[in-house]
């Protein structure tokens, strides 16, 4: 737990949200400012910055970070018709939350990547 970090926080309880999906590995926000009807962060529990941290540990979160992103896409009502996937990695990608999370964005055509 890093004590500065916003989704920590959220997933410790400190700050209240919705948590729409709670596992041993991750859990599930609606992102605060949505790019699309379907906008979720799929956040691991314990604090990663980087995927390049990945040890032995990290592998089973990512594969939990998947169930949970098959899970809410059907949830969603987003697998038939599709979605996007994005984990932004450092300051040419635009992080802005030093936790690992990956975003799920869905809902509408989602044009091209660019
Ligand atoms: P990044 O740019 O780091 O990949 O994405 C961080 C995302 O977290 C942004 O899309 C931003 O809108 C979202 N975000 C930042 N702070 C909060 C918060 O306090 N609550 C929620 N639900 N989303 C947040
Ligand atoms: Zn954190």
């Amino acid at each position: 737990m890093d004590e500065e970090c916003i989704f920590c926080k959220i997933g410790g309880g400190e700050i209240p949200a919705d948590i729409l999906y709670h596992d041993d590995h991750c859990f599930v926000i609606r992102d605060i400012s949505p790019k699309a009807p379907s906008h979720l962060l799929i956040i691991p529990n314990d604090h990663v910055t980087y995927l390049t941290e990945t040890t032995e540990t990290l592998a089973p979160v990512l594969g939990g970070m998947f169930s949970a992103v098959r899970e809410m896409a059907q949830r969603e009502g987003v697998a038939d018709d599709g979605y996007r996937l994005v984990i932004n990695q450092g300051r040419d990608s635009g992080q802005q939350v030093p936790h690992l999370h990956m975003h799920l964005l869905g809902g509408r055509p989602l044009g091209e990547m660019g």
